[in-house]
């Protein structure tokens, strides 16, 4: 289970700079797709190679009445979700009114809070932040600048240890290492890289989509029709329920990120919608269901779901629930928005569903099956080198500065999604249509669907 970081504190102290200095590696997965920006409050972030989740909740005062009290409160609401909370104050503001009341906020909240001054780069650390003592907040002030990264990296760790800790294994190191030298003969990278599952795995999918887009229907609908083992309800609204399943011979685990709550006629307990259940699901699946509600259309909460997934690289498969009565000019409508906003995630498979009739259900499986299959797929490096070389006879790359980018060799650097190293002269001044150029090719010649596929370049002399 990834554990939850918020960091909260009044305007102005430095949170967003933290958020995206923290955030700020998952950009490029999701800058390979112009149409999508990253969600500015909720992140995944990792430090020392343990990822976790980081929240940002806007700047509160401690003072808000009336409808600033509404969103003061609607972003405290991230903090009741979290394992540990920053909170942040300014060094060189020093102590404010609205710090005192966001303490006396955090205070009764009865969870583990570390105080952190940020802004330090440049003034006397320990004297400017000795009157923070008075907030009454744990034994320890700690001293970052969030803007150059100073002191993030031991505050994250002490943060995260008791989450450190309670891991059982430690994670495979994945090789993205700037520095990493190539020498064709004495390195395997096959075995350099992250472990992938195997074909006849369990595939992880987890049902994603804003509230009432049909999620409960569909995973009652897949659940009427196929054996479930058993399963577990929810300790908490953050989690999911996991529910071990079987169709065609596979084995499965739903990720019920609605929680089931019709099946049984219960109707007093109505799941809360949290962007962190949704998040965790997603970062644990090996595939992402994601439900789109055909008579709303597209909308932004849809678009930030998607952003979530591409960012975590997970493969996906789009399901257009509410297809049935729909008018012909209505339908026509919907595709042609999904065209339109959807155009650039050419790697998906959309399916037109009815949950509620089941009309459709039944073929999703074998886009979730090439999905899975595709994200965990073995590639060579000969392989992979040799498409590269296709490519680049067939379309060779632009100049830049006068000098012709030469694409050298390439080779796997890992697993769910895919992820394709290639080396060369000037490789990271690729003018972005050209890496295009490349990913389609790549697409095509692995015959690869339904995953993104990432590749990063390496500069060789
Ligand atoms: P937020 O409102 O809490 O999200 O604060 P921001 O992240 O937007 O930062 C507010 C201002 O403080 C910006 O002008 C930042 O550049 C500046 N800032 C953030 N972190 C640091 C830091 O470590 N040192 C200094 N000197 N300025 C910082
Ligand atoms: P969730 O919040 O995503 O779990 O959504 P629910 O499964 O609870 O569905 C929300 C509402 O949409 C309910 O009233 C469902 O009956 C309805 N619904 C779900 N799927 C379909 C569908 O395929 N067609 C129609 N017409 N209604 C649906």
């Amino acid at each position: 289970m990834l554990p939850v970081v918020a960091l909260v504190g009044r305007p102005n102290v430095g949170k967003s700079t933290l958020f995206n200095r923290l955030t700020r590696s998952r950009d490029a997965l999701v800058a390979d797709y112009p149409g999508l920006t990253r969600d500015r409050q909720y992140g995944q972030a990792e430090v020392e190679e343990h990822p976790f989740i980081v929240i940002d909740t806007g700047g509160i005062n401690g003072d808000e009445e009336g409808i600033d009290l509404k969103m003061a409160e609607q972003s405290l609401m991230a903090v009741e979700e979290a394992d540990a909370i920053l909170f942040l104050v300014d060094a060189r503001d020093g102590l404010t009114a609205a710090d005192h009341g966001i303490a006396e906020y955090l205070r009764k909240q009865d969870k583990k809070v570390f105080l952190v001054a940020n802004k330090i780069d440049g003034i006397d650390g320990d004297s400017a932040v000795a009157e923070f003592y008075s907030l009454g907040l744990g034994e320890q002030v700690h001293q970052i600048a969030a803007a150059h990264g100073r002191g993030v990296t031991q505050l994250l760790t002490l943060a995260l240890t008791p989450h450190i800790e309670a891991l059982a294994e430690p994670k495979v190191e994945q090789e993205e290492n700037d520095e990493f030298a190539f020498d064709e003969d004495d390195i395997d990278y096959e075995e350099n890289i992250a472990e992938a599952p195997e074909e006849n795995d369990t595939i992880k999918l987890a049902i994603i989509g804003k509230p009432n887009v049909g999620k409960s229907t569909l995973t009652n609908r897949i659940l009427g029709e196929e054996r479930v083992v058993v399963y577990d309800m929810p300790g908490t609204t953050r989690d999911s329920v996991y529910i071990p399943m079987e169709h065609d011979g596979r084995s499965y685990t739903l990720i019920d990120t609605a929680g089931i709550r019709r099946r049984k006629n219960v109707t007093d307990v109505v799941e809360k919608y949290s962007v962190i259940k949704t998040l965790r699901a997603i970062e644990d699946a090996n595939v992402c269901l994601l439900i789109i509600d055909a008579r709303d259309g597209i909308s932004d909460q849809d678009l930030s779901l998607l952003g979530f997934i591409l960012e975590a690289g997970r493969s996906l498969v789009l399901a257009v629930n509410k297809w049935d009565g729909m008018e012909e000019h209505d339908k026509e409508r919907v595709k042609s928005e999904l065209d339109r906003r959807l155009g650039f995630i050419d790697f998906a498979r959309i399916h037109f569903i009815s949950a509620l009739h089941g009309t459709g259900v039944g073929h999703l499986y074998e886009s979730v099956e090439e999905a899975f299959v595709s994200a965990t797929k073995r590639i060579s490096t000969a392989m992979v080198t040799k498409i590269l070389d296709m490519a680049v006879f067939d379309h060779q790359p632009p100049m830049h500065q006068g000098r012709r980018i030469k694409l050298k060799y390439a080779h796997a650097g890992g697993y769910n999604p895919p992820i394709i190293v290639i080396h060369g002269n000037q490789a990271k001044k690729l003018p972005h249509s050209y890496k295009r150029y490349l990913m389609n090719y790549y697409r095509k010649s692995l015959k690869i669907m339904g995953t993104p596929i990432r590749i990063e370049f390496k500069e060789t002399s």
